[in-house]
């Protein structure tokens, strides 16, 4: 979020203004329907005991999917600022119901969308950034009232345009309201308990983890972990919030706690391991090996905000050519592979590969940097499984190693045991 000078001192007059608040998030199946809105209004109210509550909500259930599906009955390429407009309805929605389950319970409670609250953001449609909230109003609504429940995933152009934050953008309202109001904890309630160290419904030995730091999650959230949003958790270290996934249906659970780590890699070196089954990976073969080349490719992807993973450029025997390969979101292989080639004809390339069967298993922590046992110890596990391994990438807090789709769920099973990070 930015600020303009003035902007910034009339934020921080508005800062003042404001009570201390808690800040909760609650997702589509927390408010799936009028029983659970009304469960999720009661945590709300009991939270009030402590101070001013701001809630935000996310669609219920699977409106935004409804909403989409709806879009695209009626053309295959909806009009992106139509269809911000829509998808932001179904939040619209679940902001509303809540407000008004609230007043039922004499709560004091009030609903506003993000263009009433002035959540501005960038004019990019589906996918748009936060660049900066309106403090001033949210000191004003809490002068009226004791929870405001405002709608996550949306925002508003200088322009007065509709925009979303893209898929599980309720998470980044959230936050950044937490860091607007100055909050120290976010909240986010979902349906599971926390962060384990892998999916539980997958490896039922996996463990509940009562504390991880920013970084692992992002990881983690990257690479397939869908428990809450990678921008949010961004955004959160960015402004140092602490940030708490807990379940709502067990209220009174701490759930885990993220926040920076600081003293975490001297007790646990490895947090987790991770699949993402959504990925493809793709290839240029034989591009001409000039300055410029793999800026061009990726310039071309960003252009169209593709986001783009384990790019690799190695060592090729053919003098003077070069390939490059990386990995996509599934759902951007086709704009991908229509941009490679198109790149390919103007830069004399020689073919565009895609290989669609392929996941993403990877081993995060991060306390792992300078310890090769790891990663021997990871290869070999997958190699006496006589498992393939197509490509490998690594970093300070991570080691990816992308297998063929139908072996990952095997893959990350057997790297949970021999990792034993049940005992974590
Ligand atoms: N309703 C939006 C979605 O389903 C945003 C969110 O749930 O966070 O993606
Ligand atoms: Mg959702």
């Amino acid at each position: 979020m930015s600020h303009s000078t003035s902007g910034l001192a009339a934020a921080e007059s508005a800062k003042r203004r404001l009570p201390p608040i808690s800040v909760l998030k609650f997702g589509g199946t927390s408010v799936k329907s009028m029983a659970r809105i009304q469960h999720v209004a009661e945590i709300v109210k009991e939270r009030l005991k402590h101070g001013k509550v701001l809630v935000v909500v996310s669609a219920m259930g699977d409106t935004t999917d409804y909403l989409l599906k709806l879009a695209h009955q009626c053309t295959k390429n909806p009009d992106q600022r139509e269809l911000d407009s829509l998808l932001s309805t179904g939040e619209h929605i679940s902001i509303t119901l809540l407000a008004m389950m609230l007043k039922t319970m004499e709560v004091s409670a009030r609903s506003v969308t993000a263009y009433q609250l002035g959540i501005f953001t960038e004019s990019v449609h589906t996918k748009a950034r936060i660049l900066d909230i309106k403090t001033e109003n949210l000191a004003d609504a809490f002068e009226t009232c004791d929870a405001l429940v405002v709608a996550g995933f949306q925002g508003v152009t200088a322009n007065g345009d509709i925009t979303t934050l893209g898929r599980g953008g309720s998470d980044t309202t959230a936050v950044a309201l937490a860091a607007a109001s100055g909050a120290k904890y976010c909240d986010i309630y979902t349906d599971v308990d926390g962060i384990y160290t892998s999916d539980p419904n997958k490896i039922p030995k996996a463990r509940l983890l009562d504390r991880i730091s920013y970084g692992e999650v992002v990881e983690m959230a990257r690479l397939g972990a869908q428990v809450i949003h990678p921008r949010a958790v961004e955004l959160a270290r960015q402004y140092g919030v602490i940030l708490r996934v807990r379940n709502t249906f067990k209220p009174e659970h701490e759930g885990t706690s993220i926040d920076g780590g600081e003293d975490m890699e001297i007790y646990r070196s490895i947090s987790g391991v991770a699949t993402d089954k959504d990925q493809a990976c793709v290839a240029i073969m034989d591009v001409p090996d000039q300055p410029g080349i793999a800026a061009r490719i990726v310039e071309a992807l960003a252009k169209k905000a593709i986001v783009i993973d384990m790019i690799m450029q190695a060592f090729h025997p053919t003098a003077g050519l070069n390939n490059i390969t990386f990995t996509v979101a599934s759902t951007d292989l086709p704009q991908t592979i229509k941009i490679l080639e198109e790149l390919k004809s103007e830069m004399g390339a020689k073919a565009v590969h895609a290989d669609e069967d392929i996941a993403k298993v990877s081993l995060v922590g991060a306390g792992m940097a300078g310890q090769p046992e790891i990663a021997a110890r990871l290869f070999s596990t997958l190699g006496n499984a006589k498992i393939n391994i197509k490509m490998i990438s690594s970093s300070e807090m991570k080691i990816t190693c992308v297998v063929s789709r139908g072996q990952a769920d095997k893959a990350a099973k057997l790297i949970h045991d021999a990792f034993e990070l049940e005992k974590v």
